[in-house]
């Protein structure tokens, strides 16, 4: 393990906890409250971080699930300043040889019929832009969306999620209407096997479509595995059915693949594994594991063809920035020549082989769900009542507060989100790595086990929100 690397602009090493002193000082933090303790972080190699202690951690969430291809890969670093050396940044109205060569490279990756890519920064973006052009094409406002779901954190694609974080902005953006999830743990009826929930699941899709009124609906937006939200994999069939619906009624089908994207899931992309492809498809995070920022909202020869001759109506001053497309032109050729996509799939099946089996030894363990290196556990009070451990709104459970540390100590770093313990890493990891992370998790959800019904604990409370407070107290 190397020293840590950072160091003060007078040359000496940082005192320890000075990063994150002038980080939250002068900083804001991302969603929550400002009552943060972030890790103070200097270098990344391959699956591992390091602190500016030179502590090493696994990083079991690929950082924000886009950390794909390990961190400090120099081939990559490499493209992009041999780029930025040739040419640094280009108008978007400009062609560049890594525009025309990743455009080209995404057409041969993705699902038959997705020709055409907009660049955007992120997967936000890509999604406002998806969801723009599902209007513009069809003539039609609404946009049918999961209530498990995330999309982006602007206005609009915020508003298009289902998740809490839209509650501050949703009254903004109108239009949007919600389906129920393919969540056959909380969902399904007791004895009810796959084939029959997915039937009256779709029945009862069909029942919102035709009650919206299919002529106002320009588009079903949905992640084919739903991300933040759970890791929600749907039974086999699902989007299958979800596509013969949409052409029934002549609505766009656009999958959100921002998260589940670039083997992720140990397949190129999540509809692979139905072999299910949309009208539109979003993409971000793996296209270049964050390297540099980049999005791209990929368009089928239709919906390209109907746009050619009205204006498009999206655009960035930094779309289809060429440093990012170096990024991601070295990815989409890292992807093949290190088998990326299969060692997702083969290391994915031992780790999820391992949650099962952590799940077997822990009654804080109510589902283990999961494709490729794409995973989560999801943490129930009780087997039975199913009551969530850990609140997905309301306050931090301290007992949560202490499974996060104990990871922490363990050198892992995991997400959770309520009531979901996620084991996310980059696709490069090994058998072993995961035994190790495995280990941890094995110790942390002893922790988690003292706050079940088995150790006699009461129920979590009910979600309880805080009140808007004034912004100001005098
Ligand atoms: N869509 C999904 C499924 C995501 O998980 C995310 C981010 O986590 C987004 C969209 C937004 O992407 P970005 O944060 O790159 O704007």
């Amino acid at each position: 393990m190397s020293a840590a690397t950072a160091s003060t602009s007078t040359g000496a090493p940082p005192a320890p906890g000075d990063i994150a002193a002038r980080a939250r000082r002068f900083t804001i933090y991302e969603w929550g409250t400002q009552r943060v303790d972030p890790l103070e972080i200097v270098r990344g190699k391959g699956v591992y971080l390091y602190g500016s202690d030179g502590r090493e951690y696994l990083d079991l969430n690929s950082l924000s699930m886009s950390m794909n291809i390990g961190h400090g890969d120099e081939r990559v670093v490499r493209a992009v300043a041999d780029q930025m050396t040739e040419l640094a940044c280009a108008s978007p109205f400009m062609a560049t040889p890594a525009r025309a060569d990743v455009g080209e490279m995404l057409a041969a990756v993705t699902p038959a019929g997705l020709t055409k890519a907009f660049f955007t920064n992120g997967g936000t973006d890509a999604n406002e832009a998806a969801v723009r052009t599902a209007r513009l094409v069809t003539g039609r406002r609404k946009i049918l969306t999961r209530r498990r779901s995330y999309h982006g954190g602007s206005l609009g694609s915020l508003a298009a999620s289902g998740d809490p974080r839209r509650w501050p902005v949703e009254s903004g953006v109108t239009d949007v209407v919600r389906i129920p999830d393919p969540y056959a743990y909380r969902r399904a009826l007791p004895g009810e096997d796959d084939a029959a929930f997915l039937a009256r699941h779709l029945a009862e899709l069909e029942e919102i479509v035709e009650l919206e009124g299919p002529h106002t609906i320009a588009a079903l937006l949905v992640e084919p595995i739903t991300g933040s939200n759970g890791i929600i994999v749907p039974p086999d069939g699902w989007l299958a059915g979800l596509r013969a619906l949409c052409d029934r009624y002549g609505i766009l089908l656009v999958f959100d693949e921002v998260m589940s994207g670039f083997g992720r899931t140990g397949r190129w992309f999540a509809c692979d594994h139905e072999g299910v492809a949309p009208d539109i498809m979003t993409v971000a995070k793996g296209i270049t594991s964050g390297y540099v920022p980049l999005g791209a909202c990929l368009l089928s020869d239709d919906v390209a063809t109907a746009i050619d001759d009205l204006p498009f109506g999206s655009g960035l001053t930094y779309n289809a920035h060429v440093a990012a497309l170096a990024a991601a032109r070295a990815h989409l050729e890292i992807y093949r020549s290190d088998g990326l996509i299969e060692n997702s799939a083969t290391v994915g099946a031992h780790l999820l082989a391992g949650l099962r089996a952590l799940a077997a030894r822990h009654p804080s363990v109510g589902d283990v769900r999961g494709r490729g290196l794409f995973t989560v556990l999801e943490l129930v009070h009780d087997p039975v009542t199913k009551v969530e451990l850990f609140p997905l709104v309301g306050p931090t459970s301290p007992v949560a507060d202490q499974v996060r540390a104990a990871l922490v100590d363990a050198g892992v770093l995991a997400s959770m989100r309520g009531p979901f313990l996620f084991a996310n890493p980059p696709l490069i990891i090994t058998t072993a790595q995961v035994d190790g992370a495995l280990t941890a998790l094995d110790a942390a959800l002893t922790i988690a086990d003292t706050a079940t019904s088995a150790a006699g604990a009461a129920p979590p409370p009910h979600s309880t929100l805080p009140h808007p407070a004034p912004w100001r107290t005098r």
